[in-house]
């Protein structure tokens, strides 16, 4: 592929820098893309303000229209889209089909509705014959940084209701999965928003900070991890630019005694390994009552040892790679380090065969609350199982963590499911289901998960400014 990644005023702009983007089943490379610079991060931002007044005039019905045909483009493309997010970031096809796609255009649509139903209110004020009203105004000018485990989906999460407020953006990618986004981009100027109103910066982390820095941007959408969150928010601090933020997790499962151990195990699969356990939600540490552990981590690592390895695009494959060789170095920093503190390796625990960043589907048993596995976010294939008695005990031992994103609880007892849901201190509790984020439900974390919420009503909070009218008449 050509060298790209700059879409500044509606125009494609050449790069001075640029870096290479990997396909992580092969190593081998895919494309050039721009490494975008201070000046380039000037130029779009300076795009994206121009472009404010005249997008923010249009009428609520034109944005909603726009953001329409971009969901039909987004689906018409989803087998090309599809392909491209399995090459740049090794998901298997079905998962970049049925999540990552389906999941981009499902948010295009659902904020397509909320363009022109961003309504304010009339306050009965005290003082006389006085008319006052709020309305929600757009932000500005909001960066939107993406990481690289659903490029395209993440992207989405943002750029929809952004542009449905009537902000303008300057939108980045991750280094390592920038491809689908810049197709997202050809997408938007088919569609025909005007020159401006969304920019296109690729690069790393140079390009966000010289983003999250620029004065000229107002609120700072950003997911990844709680390390970069943190730069972001004292990146932001001077100009306190609105920000919101959508980090780590260390999801608890809780399996409770009278719990489908069956259907446990299958919903460990899907929520611990979907994209190789790349996902900020992953069921990562599974506390089971100590009557069904054995019989449940067992049956966990039997299922997880049977499922196949391979590239994202060969149909056969349950699992694909990691992002990057050093992202795989990582995980197995943290299996190493397991195995050093004394839990019990009950399957995989090292790398796949072939050229490709693949890491075996791991579980481990006998894990104790102070293993840095129970607490550490690894971002890969790798579940602790731990075990308890009681259930405030286990509530305490469940919360006893920085993190809060999400839980999942699996009980046929509605009193245990409600109490487990009420008690346990995070933005999302699935029973006896995987993790299934929705456009219209809220979306974020408790602690060092995050600040604010995406998606439903919640995301329009977040892109717009609340402003009140006060109007005397004599
Ligand atoms: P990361 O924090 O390393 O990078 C995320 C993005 O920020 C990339 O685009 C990167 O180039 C950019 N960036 C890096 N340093 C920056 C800086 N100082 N200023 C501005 N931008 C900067 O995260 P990652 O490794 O791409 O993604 C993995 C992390 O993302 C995990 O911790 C995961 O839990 C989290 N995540 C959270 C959610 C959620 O909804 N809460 C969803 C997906 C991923």
């Amino acid at each position: 592929m050509r060298a790209t990644g700059l879409f500044i005023g509606g125009r494609w702009v050449a790069a001075t820098d640029t870096s290479t983007t990997t396909d992580p089943a092969t190593g081998e490379p895919l494309a050039e893309v721009a490494d975008a610079t201070a000046a380039d991060v000037d130029a779009a931002v300076a795009a994206a303000r121009d472009a404010l007044p005249a997008w923010q005039a249009l009428p609520a019905t034109e944005r909603a229209a726009l953001l329409w045909r971009l969901a039909d483009l987004v689906e018409a493309d989803a087998e090309k889209l599809a392909e491209l997010e399995t090459r740049d970031q090794g998901q298997p096809l079905p998962v970049a089909r049925n999540v990552s796609v389906t999941g981009a255009v499902e948010h295009f649509r659902y904020y397509a509705g909320w363009a022109t139903k961003i309504d304010g209110a009339v306050r009965q004020v005290s003082f006389p014959n006085t008319l006052q009203y709020d309305k929600r105004v757009p932000v500005g000018v909001c960066a939107l940084i993406a990481p690289w485990n659903f490029p395209l989906m993440i992207m989405a999460w943002k750029l929809a209701p952004a542009l449905a407020c009537g902000n303008t953006a300057v939108i980045k990618p991750a280094e390592q999965t920038p491809l689908t986004t810049i197709r997202l981009v050809e997408l938007c100027v088919e569609a025909g928003f005007p020159p401006g109103v969304v920019n296109l910066v690729t690069g790393g982390p140079t390009t966000g900070q010289a983003l999250v820095r620029h004065p000229g941007v107002d609120k700072v959408s950003f997911t990844g991890s709680t390390a970069v969150g943190r730069e972001i928010v004292a990146a932001s601090a001077h100009d306190l630019k609105r920000v919101t933020l959508e980090l780590g997790g260390k999801t608890p499962t809780v399996v409770a005694r009278d719990a489908d151990v069956d259907a446990a195990v299958s919903g460990a699969i899907a929520g611990g390994f979907l994209n190789t356990g790349q996902v900020c939600a992953a069921y990562a540490r599974l506390y089971v009552d100590h009557k069904r552990q054995d019989e449940f981590a067992t049956k966990l690592a039997d299922a997880a040892s049977r499922l196949r390895l391979g590239a994202g695009l060969h149909p056969d494959t349950d699992l694909g790679p990691l992002v990057s060789s050093e992202h795989r170095s990582r995980v197995d920093g943290y299996v190493r380090g397991a195995v050093a503190e004394g839990a019990d390796l009950l399957t995989g625990g090292s790398f796949g065969d072939g050229p490709g960043h693949f890491y075996r589907p791991t579980v481990f048993g006998s894990v104790a609350d102070t293993m840095t596995i129970a607490r550490e976010e690894v971002f890969g294939p790798v579940l602790a199982v731990l075990s308890y008695d009681d259930e405030d005990e286990l509530l305490h031992r469940v919360n006893d963590s920085p993190y809060g994103l999400a839980a999942s609880v699996w009980s046929n007892d509605l009193r245990t499911a409600h109490r487990l849901a009420d008690g346990i201190r995070a933005g999302a509790v699935f029973v006896n289901m995987a993790c299934i984020p929705d456009a219209a439900a809220p979306w974020g974390g408790f602690r060092t998960s995050g600040w604010g919420r995406e998606m439903g009503p919640y995301a329009i909070d977040a892109y717009t400014e609340i402003k009140g009218v006060w109007m005397h008449h004599g």
